[in-house]
């Protein structure tokens, strides 16, 4: 695997997909924004929920708040992500109606 600076992510190398919305293997480029997530659900066809945790802070209390924002993203074949992992997504012109990120990391293989 070698890592893209510039994208700041593993490409995927050794499988290959036929899936044209892949962001290695297809037609649809990666830009704009990266975020770290973990998926809640993935039972829907090559799509997972990703919910991602931000602090706000709150000038009155002096402290953060958790807030939390669902986004939807293509987790294509050759990534394989499964319910429970921790992601990395990246920006992707829209795909659907609400699906406008990729999935392009998984980050808990290792553990
Ligand atoms: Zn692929």
């Amino acid at each position: 695997m070698s890592v893209s600076k510039k994208l700041r992510f593993k490409m995927v190398k050794e499988k290959k997909c036929k899936d044209s919305f892949c962001p290695f293997h297809g037609k649809t480029k990666l830009r704009g924004r990266v975020l770290l997530g973990n998926i809640v659900r993935a039972k829907a066809h090559k799509t997972v929920t990703v919910v991602i945790n931000r602090k706000k802070y709150v000038k009155k209390y002096e402290r953060y708040e958790m807030r939390k924002t669902k986004i939807l993203a293509h987790n294509s074949p050759c990534i394989g992500a499964k319910l429970g992992d921790r992601v990395k997504v990246k920006e992707t012109r829209p795909l659907s109606k609400r699906k406008h990120f990729a999935v392009v990391e998984v980050l808990n293989e290792s553990s």
